[in-house]
């Protein structure tokens, strides 16, 4: 078999045929996966024994005729800000290193309970906050695709694990983009769902407002079979959606003629030209195939980037203080009074880019700075919501770029912080109005680089976001 390139019907098909057993995918998955870790550094730590007795049901089940569910056998990888009971937890940060949560993420209690068997947590920026996962405290990613460029962030390692072929499917995290610009930087499908879709319970908070967990995957059926497995409302995440999960397998089949989608001029500044060739190359597929293209504008573009920043770094700096060397994080050895132990231990535990987020989030809180900054910034963030309300009176999806470059390799952005945000430019809009988005692969650069190509929709409409995609995906030339 060969593994890098199953897609869960396969697995289904192989384990109906009895062509292998879901004990012997996972134990061929895990010994490729750390074969291949030497190269990418993807996986922080790998869960031989919970994958094992994860298959060993799906094996069971299978046995007595029972149905083992939608993900059986299917080997998955977990970011690792996603906890996972009894399995290390670390969130890219040297302040959780030796964190072993007493529970599951709700996302993880379902993917195992449809039958998912997660192999290993992965690497990714300190706490989901970066665009390169040069901020990891475990080292960075390498891009599968190239080596020597980065996998993009701050799922860079869920991309990763999917795109060299040792996990079949992922979950991530997008807060600004982390799911999608990944996903466009190694080639694979990543989907961030309407803010709402999937709990959030047991998902290490970076900004609450923003957070979502979302499926990667190397075809758009995979990535949609794991969002349904996950998605629906849960007691224990009061933002969770009570709206229902749609049948994306039933809408994916529909041809796309009669649909609209727009293109808002403003994403198209400043994008890279092979960069920009692929996207309008996917949007002739998409005109062939019957679809109605409408130029539009989202006037408030330009703003996102700066409320973002504000509003993100507000949330960091609350949702982290609860790592003070007291519960869950280590602490440091070097203190002599409870002040100093928090100082010390938050200092010595937390990389550069937290400490950076904490201040200014810190600051823009503060009183006589709250409404110059972080009032003005929810302000912006209506605006923002509005112009996709607006544009989707007129079309049903929006297509648009995910990245304004390619992988870049790695290093080369890590000393310019302000770089670094502005390359979230066009997936940070998504985040502020918490519609359903996704990155699906559409070509590469000149130098063999992937390319995505980003499908927005209204909330909840995930169906037609994911028919769009499968049937691009079906028609891509
Ligand atoms: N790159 C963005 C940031 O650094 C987005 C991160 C994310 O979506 N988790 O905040």
């Amino acid at each position: 078999m060969n593994i890098a390139a199953l897609t869960i019907q396969q697995i289904r098909e192989g384990l109906a045929q009895k062509r292998f057993s879901a004990v012997e995918l996972t134990q061929e998955a895990l010994a490729f996966a750390k074969a291949e870790n030497a190269k990418t550094n993807a996986y922080l730590t790998f869960s031989d024994d919970r994958a094992l007795a994860s298959a060993a049901i799906v094996d069971a089940k299978l046995a007595a005729g029972e149905d083992p569910g939608a993900l059986a056998g299917v080997p998955v990888g977990v970011k690792d800000v996603i906890v996972t009971k009894g399995v290390r937890t670390t969130c890219g940060s040297k302040i959780l290193e030796t964190y072993v949560p007493p529970y599951n993420a709700t996302a993880v209690e379902r993917l195992e309970t449809a039958g998912g068997v997660i192999i290993g947590k992965t690497n990714c920026d300190e706490f989901a906050m970066g665009s390169s996962n040069e901020n990891s405290a475990f080292g960075p990613v390498r891009n599968p695709v190239a080596l020597d460029r980065v996998p993009g962030g701050s799922s860079g390692g869920s991309a990763a694990v999917v795109a060299q072929g040792t996990a079949v499917v992922s979950l991530g995290s997008d807060t600004g983009g982390s799911i999608r610009q990944p996903a466009s930087f190694c080639g694979c499908v990543g989907v961030t769902p309407t803010y709402g879709r999937v709990s959030r319970y047991g998902l290490v908070a970076f900004a609450s407002s923003l957070d979502h967990i979302g499926p990667f995957a190397r075809n758009v059926s995979d990535a949609a079979t794991l969002l349904r497995a996950i998605a629906g409302r849960d007691t224990r995440d009061a933002t969770s959606a009570a709206h229902p999960v749609q049948d994306y397998a039933a809408s994916m089949q529909q041809p796309l003629k009669g649909l609209k989608v727009g293109i808002p001029k403003e994403y198209f500044n400043g994008l890279a030209s092979d960069t920009g060739d692929n996207i309008h190359n996917g949007i002739e597929t998409l005109r062939k195939q019957g679809v109605e293209v409408i130029d539009i504008s989202m006037p408030h573009t330009d703003y996102a980037i700066e409320a973002y920043y504000i509003i993100c770094t507000a949330e960091v700096s609350a949702n982290l203080s609860r790592f003070d060397g007291v519960r869950y994080t280590r602490r440091s050895e070097r203190s002599d009074s409870l002040i100093n132990m928090y100082r010390q231990s938050r200092g010595e535990g937390f990389g550069a880019e937290a400490k950076r987020r904490i201040m200014l989030g810190a600051y823009v809180l503060s009183h006589g700075y709250y409404d110059a900054y972080y009032l003005k910034a929810q302000r912006v963030r209506s605006l923002i919501t509005r112009d996709f309300a607006q544009a989707f009176e007129k079309v049903d999806a929006i297509i648009a770029p995910v990245s304004p470059f390619p992988a870049f390799k790695l290093g080369e952005k890590v000393d310019d912080p302000l770089q670094m945000y502005l390359s979230d430019i066009y997936t940070i809009t998504g985040s502020l109005s918490g519609v359903p988005c996704m990155s699906v692969p559409c070509g590469a650069t000149k130098d063999g680089l992937p390319v995505g190509m980003q499908i927005l929709t209204k909330h909840f409409a995930e169906d037609t976001m994911f028919r769009i995609a499968h049937q691009y995906e079906l028609n891509r030339i």
